[in-house]
């Protein structure tokens, strides 16, 4: 048996389209454009191709993206002062501060410096508790929540399955566990949370209806690991070692993909799976925060 692929990248196509759509309605009907602002401070090559993708995404469905480029030598109070502007301007719905920061800044005072209301990455601890205790508005982090829509539109819906989740990091695996516990839509599953101090991780792995793996290290989770008929998602985005390809590596996942598609019942690549849903997400709160501003669900 092979399993079924679950393109992130043609889920993310739909989000995007849909998204397009409610972007155009808030403008006509409202006559409110949706803003993100994205901060980038330093010139780590791989941060600044990040922001790029981010701001070219929202510009390709008509949010207005504003990129605010600073020095390496930025002072902190400097980028909580552009981010209090940020948070005053009635044109900005989202701001996205690309981590991380130079080693001089306090990434905490900068997240923490940020509206709630305009916390679109979702790691404001406002939006970080909102989650955690299911109540109140908040933004949920992006790649958790892109996980959760890949698997209730992939027609694997985590209500009532036993989803075990490898990896506790703060931006991955512990939002995701809250998401899947919340009631409601994309929620309702039981949560198993495993990490490196788990004793014996392939019998937790093997009980699990839906296992996401979450741990950065290449293709770790081998088809013992997964139980037949399992759906198995890959967050992992590792860079290996490739002499015969052009570029000298290439990127896999933290899921031995050909080993574990003869096992799964269904599989999310990489790349092409978690990834694209990512920047998508964070399109998705950018509209919604909008939305808000009109007074309107979107
Ligand atoms: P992280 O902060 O390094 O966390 C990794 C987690 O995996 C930790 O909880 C760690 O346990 C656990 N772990 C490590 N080795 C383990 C082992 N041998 N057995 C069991 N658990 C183990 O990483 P992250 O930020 O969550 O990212 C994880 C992966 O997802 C990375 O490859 C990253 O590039 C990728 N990622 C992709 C996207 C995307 O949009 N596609 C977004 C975010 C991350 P401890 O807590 O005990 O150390």
């Amino acid at each position: 048996m092979s399993a079924q692929i679950i393109s992130g990248k043609a889920i993310a196509d739909e989000i995007r389209a849909e998204l397009a759509a409610r972007v155009a309605a808030l403008k006509e009907e409202h006559g409110i454009t949706p803003g993100l602002a994205t901060v980038l401070v330093g010139d780590d090559p791989a941060s600044a191709i990040y922001v790029g993708m981010k701001n070219k995404a929202a510009g390709a469905m008509g949010i207005h993206s504003a990129q605010h480029t600073l020095p390496a030598e930025t002072t902190e109070e400097e980028l909580l002062g552009l981010v209090q502007g940020l948070n005053a301007d009635p044109r900005i719905h989202g701001i996205l501060v690309q981590l991380p920061l130079p080693r001089h800044i306090s990434e905490g005072a900068v997240i923490e410096a940020i509206d709630p209301s305009k916390d679109v990455d979702g790691f404001h601890p406002v939006s970080v508790g909102r989650l955690a205790t299911d109540s109140g508005e908040f933004f949920p982090p992006c790649t958790p929540a892109g996980i959760v829509e890949m698997l209730v539109r992939s027609g694997h819906d985590p209500a009532g399955k036993h989803v075990v989740v490898v990896g506790r990091s703060n931006i991955v695996g512990r939002p995701l566990a809250s998401l899947l516990l919340r009631k409601g839509r994309g929620g309702d599953a039981t949560v198993t949370v495993c990490h490196s101090r788990t004793p014996d991780l392939a019998a937790e792995t093997r009980r699990a209806d839906i296992l996401v793996a979450a741990i950065g290290r290449p293709e770790m989770i081998g088809a013992d690991m997964v139980r037949p008929g399992a759906v198995v998602i890959d967050v992992g985005t590792n860079r290996v070692d490739d002499p015969g390809s052009e570029r000298g590596y290439r990127v896999c996942g933290d899921v031995c993909f050909d080993e574990v598609r003869e096992v799964a019942a269904a599989i999310s690549p990489v790349p092409g799976g978690v990834g694209p849903m990512t920047i998508t997400m964070l399109l998705a709160n950018t509209v919604r925060s909008a939305g808000r501003q009109a007074g309107v669900a979107v």
